[in-house]
């Protein structure tokens, strides 16, 4: 998929999946939710998922991210095998290398804006000036400066999911993976996240896998791969269109009508989200570190 000139694909790739299958069991039932999904995240890259309701979509972000491993197939992080290791060194890994942000935040109500966004470190017990310098340049980047000693009920939505986007950036992942990142937003903070999102890319070169049903969230992306029937099914290169090239605007607004002309082409239209089939907490209810 990604055009590599030096070295193995995998070096430069930050995320390399292959063949993944995962299996939920209902009693005698077994749902393949992903049946032979793969795909490649060059480094630095933006990538969107689309997918209909239920595709899996949030299934194949927990397999990226190690939340979970597949029943088959492998998931290789700066070419390392993910999904084989032990869980204990799969979260080890995980922790060091993977930021995620939900759709619903997922603060610490107790704690502020800048403990919230230092999390992994206060939960280690380091002392703030080992990473004071860190902490100033995140809570800059994602614009809470004059927010950063609020709680997040003290907060609007937008500066919630910064708070979150800064606890994910603070810990310098390899891949930033988020799963509707916006789906919980108005209009207007969702395309401040989807801005900083861009801004995180061109500082950092993050690499960022962002799950969305929205063409216009997904036009941010410089890609856009549609998840169907457990493999991804189609892939759309945003770089090579006309004036959108690597750093153009985002939001410029030839971006979705390329999206959504794509997805009519692939007969998926219809990505609103629907009632899921059987209720389950969505986002998790605990912050899983
Ligand atoms: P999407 O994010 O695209 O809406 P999901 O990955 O959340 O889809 O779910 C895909 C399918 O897998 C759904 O049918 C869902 O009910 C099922 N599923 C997801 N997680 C679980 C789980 N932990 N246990 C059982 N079924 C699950
Ligand atoms: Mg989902």
């Amino acid at each position: 998929m990604a055009a590599v000139d030096d070295g193995p694909a995998d070096q430069a790739c930050a995320i390399t999946a292959r063949g993944l299958v995962k299996e939920y069991r209902r009693g005698d039932v077994v749902d393949r939710v992903l049946d032979g999904a793969s795909l490649e995240v060059p480094k630095g890259r933006y990538v969107s998922v689309m997918g209909p309701s239920g595709s899996g979509k949030s299934t194949l972000l927990h397999l990226l991210g190690g939340l979970d491993r597949p029943d088959a197939g492998e998931v290789l992080l700066d070419g390392a095998p993910l999904s084989s290791l032990s869980d204990d060194d799969r979260t080890r890994l995980r922790r060091r290398k993977i930021g995620i942000v939900y759709q619903f935040f997922n603060l610490v109500p107790v704690l502020s804006v800048r403990e919230n966004i230092a999390l992994p470190a206060v939960i280690a017990g380091q002392r703030e000036r080992t990473y004071r310098d860190k902490l100033e340049q995140v809570i800059e980047l994602v614009g809470l400066t004059d927010h950063h000693s609020k709680r997040p009920n003290e907060l609007s939505g937008g500066e919630q999911q910064r708070t979150a986007i800064g606890r994910a950036l603070f810990i310098e992942p390899s891949v930033l993976l988020a799963d509707e990142p916006t789906g919980n937003l108005d209009f207007r903070s969702g395309a401040d996240i989807l801005a900083l999102f861009v801004e995180a890319q061109r500082a950092f070169d993050q690499t960022i896998v962002m799950v969305t049903h929205d063409p216009r969230s997904a036009a941010y992306g410089e890609e856009v791969l549609l998840l169907r029937s457990g493999s991804v099914a189609g892939r759309l290169d945003l770089d090579s269109r006309g004036q959108d090239t690597a750093r153009a605007d985002r939001a410029h607004e030839a971006r979705p009508r390329a999206v959504l002309r794509w997805l009519e082409d692939q007969e998926q239209l219809d990505l609103t989200p629907h009632p899921p089939r059987r209720a389950r907490v969505e986002g998790q209810a605990a912050v899983r570190l």
